[in-house]
């Protein structure tokens, strides 16, 4: 491990001020960035913001989703019948 936990780990020149919530690592006032108020340094800001981004992308149930879904249940409708036609 590295030592000297008082320095920041991405600025061994500078004195680390706090330590990522999410890392462990000693960051510097610069480095450090509040979101919803905790401490995270600047990589895992960006890794915790495209989390958010990545699964916000929400499906909606457009019109022609819905008429995807009726012509496919119609289909299996259509299906079934066919296969109680044949049965008997
Ligand atoms: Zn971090
Ligand atoms: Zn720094």
């Amino acid at each position: 491990m590295i030592q000297g936990s008082g320095r920041c780990h991405y600025h061994p020149e500078r004195a680390g001020l706090g330590v990522c919530v999410e890392c462990r690592r000693v960051i510097c006032r610069e480095c450090t960035t509040q979101f919803e108020g905790i401490n995270r340094c600047a990589s895992c800001l960006s890794t915790r913001l495209k989390a958010l981004e990545g699964p916000g992308e929400r499906r909606e149930w457009t019109v022609g989703n819905v008429l995807l879904a009726v012509v496919g249940m119609g289909i299996v409708w259509v299906g079934m019948l066919a296969l109680a036609a044949a049965v008997s």
